[in-house]
């Protein structure tokens, strides 16, 4: 198992979710060039809760190449080095799990939750057979358009959205270290991140869409997306307004969410949530500080479900972005191609 990025946010966040994992070992890490060979306890600047783990610290970081000893490579890479490495790494027999937005739209690569669209795994038998590679690519999502398909995943299957309108308030680690400036981030909201509304709203339309054995459909709704940035060091709070065919009640909808269940919770996966979705009856509830952790960072935490004058029901959706959003999705994405028997050997 490998960690490509692991000195960064994303990385440190794989390295602290492997620690003890019952069916993965680390077995590799990598570093930018100019830090290849160092030992990573000599230059990660460890910024996640707890120690650096032992073992870890010892390790040397190498220099992403195609001929990594791992069948397995999570990949938390800036976007430019991943261009260079995803492709490479899955022409040499490697299985890439990748949190970058460089192959998500992709035509031949499954962009999933585990939860959500599982049957987009099968896509890899159209992957390996028009690219001749025996390795794979599955990517995670951007960590909003995960936040906000998670929760609206029961909604669509149960009742059908005909359009929605998000707003976020994204946290700080989402741009990763250093990220942003801390006089732009302080005692301010920063109503714009690059691309950030483009990838939702592509993105979320391939998750809730489906695979008919040969692409990937979109799901066909209106959905528009506002991004910002919030002074929250993690978790990203997403407001919501949705129009549901046949207008339910929002008893109906918390029912609808409170009884999803997916693929790894019937598996039992080492990294899955007891329950893919919270929700919870505080009025002023979820908050970052106080729900982001909520089932180990894995769940959607949703709340104030009410009626919507203007588009029939609305809520508000918190999601740990380097957990779900990023490291811990794409390592419950591994657990389940694993278990379904989809990495091929
Ligand atoms: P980050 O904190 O900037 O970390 C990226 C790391 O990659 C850096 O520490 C860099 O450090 C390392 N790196 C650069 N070139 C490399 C190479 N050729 N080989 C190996 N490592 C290399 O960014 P991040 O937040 O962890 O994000 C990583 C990726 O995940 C990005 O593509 C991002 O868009 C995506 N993502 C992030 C989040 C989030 O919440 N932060 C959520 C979803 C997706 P060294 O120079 O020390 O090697």
């Amino acid at each position: 198992m490998a960690v490509l990025g692991a000195t960064g946010t994303v990385g440190q966040r794989f390295i602290t979710l492997l620690g003890g994992h019952p069916w993965f070992e680390l077995s590799a890490i990598t570093t930018s060039e100019a830090k290849a060979g160092k030992r990573y306890g000599d230059i990660a600047a460890w910024h996640s809760a707890g120690d650096m783990p032992a073992n870890v610290a010892e390790m040397k970081l190498q220099p992403t190449a195609d001929d990594l000893d791992a069948e397995i490579c999570f990949s938390a890479l800036p976007s430019d080095a991943a261009e260079q490495w995803e492709t490479a790494l899955a022409k040499s027999g490697h299985h890439v799990f990748s949190n970058v937005k460089t192959h998500r739209m992709d035509e031949d690569v499954p962009l999933m939750i585990a939860e959500v669209n599982p049957e987009h795994m099968h896509a890899l038998e159209v992957q390996r057979r028009k690219r001749g590679w025996s390795g794979s690519i599955v990517t995670n999502g951007n960590c909003s358009a995960i936040g906000f398909a998670l929760a609206a995943a029961p909604l669509q299957k149960r009742f059908g959205i005909e359009r929605a309108v998000v707003t976020t308030m994204q946290a700080l680690s989402g741009a990763g270290y250093p990220g942003v400036a801390s006089l732009d981030a302080l005692d301010n909201v920063v109503p714009f991140i690059a691309e950030e509304e483009e990838k939702m709203q592509q993105e979320t339309k391939k998750f809730l869409g489906t695979w008919d054995g040969k692409r990937f459909i979109d799901a066909d709704f209106a959905f528009s997306a506002h991004c910002n940035r919030v002074s929250v060091r993690d978790g990203h709070t997403e407001t919501v307004s949705v129009t549901l065919r046949g207008s339910p009640s929002p008893e109906a909808v918390q029912d609808a969410m409170r009884e999803f269940r997916g693929r790894p919770q019937e598996l039992k996966l080492p990294t899955a949530p007891e329950r893919p979705i919270h929700v919870r009856d505080g009025r002023d509830r979820p908050q970052p500080i106080l729900d982001r952790d909520t089932d180990h960072g894995m769940a959607a935490v949703v709340g104030r479900v009410r009626e919507d004058a203007a588009m029939g029901i609305k809520y508000v959706v918190l999601t740990h972005n380097t957990i779900r959003g990023a490291a811990g999705a794409s390592l419950l994405n591994a657990e389940l191609l694993a278990a379904e028997g989809c990495l091929g050997n």
